[in-house]
């Protein structure tokens, strides 16, 4: 191929090198380059397609066109990629003699105060029945950076192109399978999760051309900035819910089709569908220590060596993890820990932030913050301790000077904190100082929300004007409500038995593998913002302790608790998420899955 196309090139060159001026080669080359370019991604999906031992139906081929399509239009989270592929899909879908007839089904939602201005999508359908019973989508046009393919960064979304370099790689064994099978689609969004969203829309388009068939409604949403901080989703309540007071519509449950793979240390061909997800929480640490020269230990006090001790009782701990039934999340662990010493000195470090990572089937906020001020309090006490027996070491030493340890750790939450600064001021001058902080932060180009939070923290420290040694427990963004899919809620077990109904019932004649149900989708995603299961209490400490709540990031409870959706994730089924070997497999996603969701949909619409 390489070859014929060579000569072509010289062939052509050099018959207009004897017949045109410089100028007119320069010039038809770029035409010349440019039409390749057009034509080669298109010769690559031949040669890849001819291989393809996956028939597929009509169906299947437009949700593989799609993908395709999806995943050349690179959106990485917090980039303008995500606007691009927004307006893509909305000018698709504007197309449809659907919405050119209902153009106010469609539509763009801007995110609140975003200076990006991005937006999320939503498209409804409604059926011809007057059933306002309502099956909503969930997917994600987002995906995670492409730096992970390093030397390879310009395929990354260019699938066909990426597979013919990958051929030619010393990949392992799976790999080279799957690459020669035709069965996969390789590239970033592959598989989480632009699949997923091009078979919702292919569903979508079905439905919309035959609404009689239709016993309901179906709306899509589809977010931004899923695989950052969930800012779409934290988006959606509202709007959702003005929704559903404009057309009607009552919302009995949610598929999201975000990526699903094997499970580890069990057969690797099921394909698995969840209910409900897993949560997570981000509990933070301030430290301020206490000023001493390294010339003078025992006078001062080291932040690293408390962060340390608490970092050492959370990591790993399993004792920590959250259990549900037979089953146990991944433990806590660390995500930051750094003093904030900007340079070299002898002084020892005066302050430290740390951050960890706590997942959960269904422990509240409050429980964990419980869990964490437990630990940081224990950190304290053998920090003293440790200190207290080697300075007893230290003073045999001495005996002729009189020595004094004068050391004690006073541990707050930021709601202890901030009730102390607010007796001494105003709460207008507290707010005030809040907002100099943030928009300080934000001229200096700083985007990380714990920073955001870390900069709040320092200053209502000062504000307080307390001593250290202290430690200062508080919540940073993200946080992702578990959803516990066995939750005392009618909604939830009606909605779940239908979905369950519809997936045992599901024909597989002809496969070789089964549709495994599982509480819990094991990966954090939007899903966790259909629905608020905590309590008053949980409320309270979310909104008293994370420094950032209601400045740029928040859930809009009261609103998320209205949608109140149960979300099963009947996702596509893909290998290495998030990794340069990202793929999905095209026969169950495009073939088996968009039949399944599509019985469920109509069957919970039906029998609701
Ligand atoms: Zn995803």
């Amino acid at each position: 191929m390489i070859v014929v196309l060579i000569r072509v090139y010289y062939w052509g060159h050099n018959f207009l090198s004897n017949t045109l001026k410089k100028r007119h080669v320069i010039c038809i080359t770029i035409i010349y380059v440019y039409i390749y370019n057009k034509i080669v991604q298109k010769i690559f999906r031949s040669v890849v397609l001819l291989n393809k031992k996956v028939d597929l139906t009509n169906r299947g081929k437009n949700i593989l066109k799609l993908t395709e399509q999806l995943v050349n239009i690179e959106s990485v989270s917090n980039t303008q990629g995500v606007i691009e592929i927004g307006n893509f899909i909305h000018d698709k879908l504007e197309e449809w003699p659907y919405y050119k007839k209902n153009p106010d089904h469609l539509l763009k939602l801007p995110l609140r105060d975003d200076n990006m201005k991005r937006f999320n999508l939503a498209a409804l359908v409604k059926g011809d029945n007057n059933n306002n019973n309502t099956v909503v989508y969930i997917g994600h046009m987002d995906t995670v950076d492409i730096g992970e393919y390093r030397d390879l960064k310009k395929l990354a979304t260019k699938p066909y192109e990426l597979m013919e370099k990958f051929k030619k790689r010393d990949l392992n064994e799976q790999v080279k399978k799957d690459l020669n099978s035709g069965e996969w689609l390789f590239g970033r969004g592959a598989a989480d999760m632009k699949s997923g969203v091009a078979l919702e829309l292919e569903l979508l388009k079905e439905f919309s051309e035959d609404t009689e068939d239709l016993p309901g409604n179906v709306l899509v949403i589809i977010t931004v900035n899923e695989e950052a901080d969930s800012l779409g989703m934290l988006n959606i309540a509202k709007p959702l819910v003005e929704l559903a007071q404009k057309e009607d519509l009552n919302y009995i449950g949610a598929i999201n089709t975000d990526y699903t793979t094997d499970e580890i240390g069990t057969n690797p061909s099921h394909r698995y569908v969840y209910m409900g997800t897993l949560g997570k929480l981000v509990p933070a640490l301030y430290v301020v220590g206490k000023g001493s020269h390294v010339g003078d230990v025992f006078g001062g006090f080291d932040v690293n060596l408390l962060m340390s001790e608490l970092t050492s009782r959370l990591d790993n701990n399993m004792e920590l993890a959250d259990k549900y039934q037979d089953r146990i999340t991944d433990p806590p662990v660390s995500l930051k820990q750094e003093d904030l010493k900007v340079e070299y000195n002898g002084q020892l470090p005066y302050e430290g932030f740390s951050y960890y990572n706590f997942l959960s089937f269904n422990r509240g906020v409050a429980e964990t913050m419980d869990i964490f001020k437990e630990e940081v309090e224990d950190s304290i006490r053998s920090s003293l301790d440790w200190i207290k027996g080697n300075f007893r070491v230290y003073k045999s030493y001495h005996p002729q000077q009189d020595m004094e340890l004068n050391l004690d750790i006073d541990c707050y939450t930021f709601e202890e904190l901030l009730d102390i600064v607010h007796n001494k001021y105003i709460q207008e001058k507290v707010e005030a100082e809040i907002e100099n902080v943030l928009s300080q932060v934000k001229k200096e180009g700083i985007k990380d929300l714990r920073i955001h939070s870390l900069r709040i923290i320092k200053r209502i420290w000062e504000l307080s004007e307390l001593e250290g040694p202290a430690a200062v427990v508080f919540l940073v963004p993200p946080f992702y409500p578990p959803q516990d899919p066995n939750i005392d809620d009618p909604k939830f077990k009606k909605f779940n038995s239908i979905v369950e109904e519809a997936i045992n019932n599901h024909n597989l004649d002809g496969h070789d593998y089964n549709i495994i149900i599982k509480d819990f989708f094991p990966f954090l995603s939007d899903a966790s913002y259909a629905a608020f299961q905590g309590d008053k209490k949980d409320e309270e400490i979310l909104k008293n302790n994370m420094p950032y709540w209601g400045r740029g990031w928040k859930i809009d409870i009261e609103a998320v608790r209205k949608l109140n959706l149960p979300v099963a994730d009947v996702g596509v089924h893909g290998k290495g998420a998030h990794k340069y070997l990202e793929r999905v497999h095209i026969p169950y996603t495009m073939q088996v899955l968009p039949e399944l969701i599509k019985s469920i949909t109509k069957k919970s619409l039906q029998k609701f």
